[in-house]
């Protein structure tokens, strides 16, 4: 004691999951669903190894379905505890969890109806009741300020840019002088929009460094050089663009950048419509909380169309262009999908695999006029993945679509740190931790960041098995 335990996130992506245990608490640091191959969704269907009646909090650095997605399940499973987290993590929870409860509700219906599951009858992981019972026990506090969260543990939640409300956490134990146990969630970028930069790490016992991208560097910012070329020319040819973005998070950095570009005349003035319930809300979180994000942004903000009464409505012209517009029904969503003229469409969801953007795509594909515009990762197996491959059609809830649409993709909007800037981060330490794990990264891209690490700063590193547990004893 105190020991921990990886219950995701080791050696992938998702699932980010870590069981602390010390001798008067056990407090889970991130309750993520495993995403993507099936043999890692399956995971999600384990029981976990230890009972979620016995776990006294848990601790969450942000909300992306991979760090909070298993929220509900585990409180279905008898977890009555608190949920520490920053108010915009807490606000976007209250945004996803539902929504996601409800899609495993429909996904589960649906198979049920189709008979394409094996299990008879398919069950949802969780239900939207579940994730609304989760929500009221979330306990939302602010940066940069030491919390108690459970016996013998204090947390502080440290600005990560990310996503809105992300952070790291620092755990202290027992009021120790160790540095702590430092949970670095996922990292931002550095001298981005939207976001600021991950806040400098000042010490750290033990820390945890996500490695998604260890063995990669983004390309350098263009200044929206690519996305006005993208818009000019799909505008020209009197196209529409499709933007398939994330419903958290990217839409935001898509929609600042349109905006730039249209005050700076790069692109022409064009309607352009948010097309996603979920962004929309998002959206209204980002407005509201311009104090946590890039300095840059509440100058942008001052500077909109719609300077208005509220605050809020002062935030959002931030992500707002001169023809902007909120789509909200789906008759709405309906009748642009008909639209012929020059627009730009942003709709999730991010990967194609679902949502309003299949209509738009499914009437946009077969158009050469038209341009789909991938801005976030394209997961294998995703039909974003395939369009980007270049297949000539794709399906689309069950029919053929030939693919004649300009497809384009830009990978400069990624919300993870590349090696770079992780190496950049790690060197704010004076004294290095006793121990790193390495964790969220598949193993290509964790190996590398390890050997960036032994080679540039000789730290000591653990790349951790799933389900593996480590005595802290040693390092703390
Ligand atoms: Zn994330």
């Amino acid at each position: 004691m105190p020991s921990l335990t990886f219950l995701g996130a080791a050696r992938t992506v998702t699932g980010s999951k870590y069981l602390l245990e010390t001798a008067s608490a056990r407090v889970l640091v991130d309750c993520g669903l495993f995403q993507g191959f099936k043999e890692l969704r399956e995971r999600n269907w384990q029981p976990l190894p230890v009972d979620a009646k016995t776990i006294d909090a848990v601790v969450l650095t942000h909300a992306h379905l991979d760090h909070c997605g298993y929220l509900p399940r585990l409180v279905a499973e008898g977890f009555t505890g608190r949920i520490f987290c920053t108010q915009g993590t807490g606000h976007l929870c209250r945004i996803v969890l539902p929504d996601a409860g409800r899609l495993q509700e429909e996904d589960a219906e649906s198979a049920n109806r189709h008979g394409y599951s094996r299990h008879k009858p398919a069950l949802p992981l969780f239900t939207e009741e579940d994730a609304n019972r989760t929500l009221l026990q979330l306990q939302l506090i602010g940066y940069d300020r030491a919390v108690p969260v459970a016996e013998g543990l204090e947390a502080t939640f440290v600005n990560a840019g990310h996503l809105l409300g992300s952070s790291f956490v620092r755990l202290s134990i027992d009021g120790g002088n160790s540095g702590g146990l430092v949970f670095g969630g996922d990292l931002g970028r550095y001298d981005r929009p939207v976001l600021p930069d991950p806040a400098p790490l000042a010490e750290a016992g033990v820390l945890l460094v996500e490695s998604t991208y260890g063995d990669r560097e983004h390309s350098p910012s263009d200044d929206g050089e690519s996305v006005a070329g993208i818009v000019n020319d799909t505008i020209r040819r009197g196209g529409k663009l499709i933007i398939p973005s994330f419903a958290i998070g990217r839409a935001e950095e898509v929609l600042y950048w349109l905006r730039r570009l249209e005050e700076e005349r790069r692109i022409p003035v064009v309607p352009v419509y948010l097309d996603s319930p979920m962004a929309a809300k998002a959206r209204e979180q980002y407005a509201m909380r311009l104090d946590e994000l890039d300095p840059d942004l509440r100058e942008a903000s001052k500077k909109g169309h719609a300077v208005g009464r509220l605050r809020a409505e002062h935030g959002l012209c931030a992500f707002c262009t001169s023809r902007f517009e909120v789509v909200t029904s789906s008759q709405h969503s309906r009748e642009l999908v008909g639209k012929k003229a020059p627009a730009i469409i942003v709709s999730s969801s991010g990967m194609a695999t679902g949502g309003r953007v299949l209509n738009h795509l499914r009437a946009a594909l077969p158009d050469e006029r038209n341009t789909v515009l991938f801005v976030g990762y394209q997961a294998a197996g995703t039909r974003g993945r395939r369009l980007l491959d270049g297949e000539a059609e794709v399906k689309i809830h069950g029919e053929l679509v030939p693919v004649r649409a300009r497809i384009a993709s830009i990978d400069s909007m990624s919300a993870h740190a590349d090696a770079a800037e992780i190496l950049r981060w790690l060197g704010g330490l004076a004294r290095p931790p006793a121990m790193t794990f390495l964790v969220h990264g598949e193993p290509r891209a964790m190996d590398a960041l390890d050997r960036t690490i032994a080679a540039r700063l000789g730290w000591p590193t653990i790349k951790p098995e799933h389900q593996q547990t480590f005595d802290l004893t040693p390092y703390l």
